[in-house]
């Protein structure tokens, strides 16, 4: 963590945070006129989510809703009645599905009978969920086996991935937001900016007059999110989507205000999209010269991530390795074969390792 002056300057980042606190868990913080910022707690490394609530005529829409747990519950009881000063809600729009965002995003517009808002992507992936089913599926042992894990490693892995506080309290309806499209809330005009690699169609809210980003997830101040490859798409390449996205939002201007769903509010923009863009490049090339010979998934893995610690740290590293992995095999960097039920990653250029992955297919 960097040094930060009197004005919210951290000289190593070059960002600049104009809040040095962010508010307890259920209080809020003004950021701008009739947009407050409330923080919910996590029961997890990452232990707060940052939502916002934008005053709304005799209301209020808030963005993004929390886990779904009895902590984020009781503290939407206290912050109804206090910050929200007792006016209902009118709207929840949800950034991703993500649980921490979507928790319980049911449960809030089934209270103020009001509407949900998010792209189509995110409702159908929020609805799709993790598997239900206590054994794994094919698909899962195969995803892992392929990766250089024993063929137990998914039964241990599949609870944690069906934990209850991962379910969200769904929506059974939503009104859909699409890349351009433009909110009027309270009176300020809000455009939607969609993207992409984190989550299918992740929804930031800009609003240009006030020169306000809602970033949700696709743009944090210090961790960088999880992009990941999933058992559900083995050979997606989120990580184009990802890379494609940071030049989408380096078409917003530097100056705004961004509004992050972690950590706090920030300046500079542009500066953090080139830090997350060097940051996977620095991650291809590792795994680029990790594959000058033949490497599994799981090997691949230690080299990226060495302090992965337990399966949760294991599986969030693993997704990532394979976004990488799959980005340079699609701009034919690296090839893939099979061996001995293993994909195994090696830097293009070998006829031989070609040859047999023409053979594969
Ligand atoms: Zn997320």
């Amino acid at each position: 963590m960097g040094e930060i002056d009197a004005q919210g300057h951290e000289w190593r980042t070059g960002l600049r945070y104009p809040w040095l606190q962010p508010p307890a868990n259920g209080e809020v913080e003004e950021v701008a006129p009739g947009v407050l910022w409330l923080r919910m707690p996590l029961p997890f490394a990452l232990d707060h989510i940052n939502l916002y609530l934008l005053r709304h005529e005799d209301g209020w829409v808030v963005v993004d809703t929390g886990l779904n747990n009895a902590e984020t519950r009781t503290i939407w009881e206290q912050v109804l009645p206090q910050a929200c000063e007792g006016l209902p809600l009118r709207a929840v729009i949800c950034t991703h599905y993500h649980s921490d965002h979507a928790g319980v995003l049911g449960w809030l517009s089934e209270r103020f009978r009001c509407p949900v808002f998010m792209t189509a992507s995110e409702f159908q992936w929020m609805h799709l969920g993790a598997p239900r089913d206590p054994r794994p599926s094919w698909a899962l042992r195969d995803f892992y086996q392929k990766a250089g894990f024993s063929s137990n490693h998914a039964e241990a892995l599949l609870p944690l991935l069906q934990a209850s506080h991962f379910r969200p309290e769904l929506p059974t309806s939503f009104e859909r937001l699409r890349e351009g499209s433009r909110l009027n809330i309270g009176g300020r005009c809000w455009q939607v900016v969609v993207g992409r690699g984190h989550s299918p169609e992740h929804a930031c809210l800009y609003c240009e007059e006030d020169g306000l980003l809602i970033s949700g997830d696709q743009v944090l101040p210090r961790i960088t999110s999880t992009v990941s490859v999933h058992v559900t798409e083995p050979n997606a390449n989120p990580l184009r989507d990802w890379l494609q996205s940071i030049e989408r939002l380096r078409e917003l201007p530097d100056s705004v205000l961004v509004l992050p769903a972690h950590e706090r509010p920030f300046f500079n923009l542009h500066r953090r999209l080139e830090q997350l863009q060097a940051h996977h490049q620095a991650h291809l090339q590792t795994l680029q010269a990790a594959c000058l010979a033949p490497r599994s998934a799981r090997e691949l893995m230690t080299e990226l991530f060495p302090r992965a610690k337990g399966r949760f740290d294991e599986l969030m590293a693993l997704g990532e390795t394979l976004a990488h992995a799959n980005y340079l095999i699609a701009e034919g960097a690296l090839v893939r074969e099979t061996d001995g039920g293993v994909h195994r990653y090696q830097c293009a250029g070998s006829a031989e390792l070609i040859c047999n992955q023409l053979l594969e297919f």
